[in-house]
């Protein structure tokens, strides 16, 4: 009997953070199925999936791996392969886990935690940390730095990075969680792996692409005050990509000063930068 026989294929693409052109696809071979993932975007994907498949008279070739990072710039991705059991009975896919996707790896679990970053902005400024980590107008848990300045400020990479994503387009604020989704950002992978968020730009404050590369120091940004926010102010924060749509955000050590000397900032404090 060499009719094929699949039940269903069932993909939710369920999006997790702004991580979207993820292509799955299969191909069907005889007495196999092949699913593969191709990733066109210039960073690491990973793909978490809710479970394991479903087979009727098939078996998974491989170990079929719930958690899979996809390297930037790839096709043909093996997600998974399944191989006819029995060649006379009915086969086929019953059910394939839904799953989401994340920008990043969320595979790493250690980051350079003695990593001198700079402070995100020029030589000669001085700005002060309003609300550190843990804050509690909009840090609750979260390990995120609100530096007060001008709209107009310009903004400095804190690390070399790759630029994986921006929003420049918006032109609103306001002081409650309603405005969270109108904020402009860019976002630099290092590394490590860690990801380095800085939020509130102005409109058109986006001075970078996605997939430029940045070195400490090199000017990134307009500060602004777009997005939740009371106050013209930058919103940093680095984090470790996570599978459940919480990030890791984690302390970071800054250069300040004349830069000899490195410590964690904390809130209500003037820093300058002089080197
Ligand atoms: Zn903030």
């Amino acid at each position: 009997m060499k009719k094929i026989f699949i039940f269903t294929f069932i993909f939710q693409f369920i999006l997790g953070y702004s991580q979207k052109n993820i292509k799955m696809f299969f191909e069907n071979k005889s007495d196999t199925i092949s699913y593969y993932a191709d990733n066109p975007d210039v960073y690491p994907v990973s793909i978490v999936f809710s479970g394991q498949p479903e087979l009727e008279n098939m078996r998974n070739a491989e170990t079929f791996r719930t958690t899979q990072i996809l390297s930037p710039k790839t096709t043909r991705n093996k997600v998974a392969i399944f191989v006819k059991i029995d060649k006379t009975k009915k086969w086929g896919i019953k059910k394939m886990p839904s799953y989401f996707s994340y920008l990043g790896d969320v595979s790493i679990k250690s980051y350079d935690a003695n990593y001198k970053y700079d402070l995100p902005f020029k030589k000669g400024k001085s700005f002060e940390v309003w609300q550190g980590y843990n804050g509690n107008f909009s840090h609750r848990n979260e390990n995120a730095l609100d530096f007060v300045m001008p709209i107009g400020t310009e903004i400095v990479a804190a690390r070399d990075g790759l630029v994986i994503d921006e929003v420049h387009v918006n032109n609103r604020g306001c002081a409650t969680e309603s405005c969270a989704n109108f904020g402009n950002y860019i976002s630099v992978l290092h590394s490590d792996g860690t990801i380095a968020q800085y939020y509130h730009l102005k409109q058109n404050g986006v001075l970078v692409k996605i997939g430029d590369t940045v070195k400490q120091g090199d000017t990134i940004g307009i500060s602004g005050n777009t997005g939740w926010s009371n106050g013209p102010h930058l919103h940093f924060v680095c984090f470790l990509p996570s599978a459940d749509h919480k990030k890791t955000t984690i302390k970071t050590l800054f250069r300040t000063g004349d830069g000899s000397k490195t410590e964690f900032l904390t809130e209500k404090k003037i820093y300058s930068k002089n080197y």
